[in-house]
């Protein structure tokens, strides 16, 4: 497995970077990096890096976990492809130390280092789903759904495992609990460890007969839809939770859950941070000088933006609720609109001449940098 480089080396900003430095820097690298935008190899890669780098460090509990405990305090133990690094619900967080816990204590199975009693219901595997939103899907939302395999509970046997009709019988090795105590020798010395028996592996039963459809498992795979309701707003690396939409549970326990985790294809048009909208508008420089009202793309459509006489290049204009609607909350962020003014490249000789008749007008009230300008405007055009 890769060695996973710091979080702030991924965005190449030191330990005391703001949070506008982290969503400066997650902004350019998702652009560089986009697989919608970048054919190179290790693009997706990097992307997913920057990404899950972005996601710990823009929030800031899970940053204090990275801080202090480094990927293990976000990561739930470091997992290899896929979305494994947007887990981090609750506890699941602090996996890393789970794992060397139960390889001490034995009986792990997501019990934290407590022996559980395998026969007892236990609740199904959750599973991490990747959705690919357009740029616009993540600000309007989207209703859709989802297909994928998941383990079901068998409908022949109800989840027993065996064959219908047939009987189980309580195994003879653990009488029926599921679990034996075995003496282990460890690091920390000799513990006593409940483990789960090896004769009918946890379950306490026998099965005489298994089942035909799945084989004595209880659970088969599945083709699964769901259907999901993608709300306005949500933003790159955000997570949908779908209770009971993971995979079947054991002994007659409840199904896992669903994670949905949400990529945003970045716009050719508009940059986004958040619930602002960025964009960039060029105008001619007779328009900002003498002021002029444009049409201004936004996301919702056209837009009359009024430019006022004298405007400056790089110039920012809020066109308010323009933006992103709030998720889950009222109202909408804005889209700041920066004007660019375009320098003509090719002049016609009226063009030329007006220019000339604007500059002996007195019209150039920028000082120039070189002294003989006018005498130039001259020698050329007069
Ligand atoms: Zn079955
Ligand atoms: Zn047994």
């Amino acid at each position: 497995m890769a060695q996973q480089r710091d979080y702030y080396e991924v965005l190449g900003l030191s330990k005391n970077a703001s949070e506008a430095e982290i969503k400066k820097a997650y902004r350019k690298l998702s652009k560089k990096y986009h697989p919608d935008l970048n054919d190179s190899a290790d693009a997706e890669e990097k992307f997913k890096e920057a990404s899950e780098a972005y996601e710990v460090l823009s929030d800031s509990q899970k940053r204090a976990a990275y801080d202090n405990y480094g990927h293990a305090g976000v990561n739930g133990g470091a997992q290899g492809g896929g979305a494994g690094g947007f887990g981090g619900q609750g506890a699941q967080g602090f996996g890393g130390f789970e794992d060397i816990f139960s390889q001490f204590f034995g009986g792990g199975a997501g019990g934290g280092g407590r022996a559980q009693d395998p026969t007892a219901p236990r609740k199904g595997h959750d599973l991490d789903y990747t959705m690919t939103l357009e740029f616009e899907e993540a600000i309007f939302g989207k209703k859709t759904s989802v297909t994928y395999d998941r383990d079901e509970t068998c409908k022949t046997c109800d989840g027993n495992g065996a064959k219908p009709g047939t009987s189980t019988k309580t195994c003879q090795k653990c009488h029926g609990s599921g679990h034996m105590t075995v003496d282990r020798q460890t690091m920390l010395g000799m513990v006593r460890q409940q483990v789960a028996c090896d004769e009918c592996h946890g379950h306490g039963m026998i099965i005489e007969t298994p089942c035909d459809t799945c084989h004595g498992n209880g659970t088969t795979k599945q083709r699964h839809t769901v259907e999901v309701n993608i709300p306005a707003g949500v933003d790159q690396g955000q997570q949908i939770h779908l209770t009971g939409q993971g995979e079947a549970g054991a002994n007659g326990g409840p199904y896992g859950d669903l994670y949905i985790v949400l990529r945003v294809r970045p716009s050719k048009t508009f940059e986004r941070s958040g619930t602002t909208i960025y964009y960039t508008v060029p105008i001619s420089f007779a328009q900002a000088a003498l002021g002029d009202e444009i049409d201004v793309d936004t996301v919702h459509g056209k837009v009359k933006l009024r430019i006022p006489a004298g405007t400056q290049t790089g110039t920012t204009f809020r066109l308010n609720g323009k933006g992103v609607p709030q998720l889950n909350g009222h109202g909408t962020g804005n889209q700041e609109t920066t004007v660019k003014i375009m320098t003509p490249k090719k002049l016609n000789e009226d063009q030329k001449r007006a220019l000339v008749d604007f500059v002996k007008a007195g019209g150039e009230d920028i000082q120039p940098q070189d002294k003989n300008f006018f005498e130039k405007v001259k020698d050329k055009f007069m």
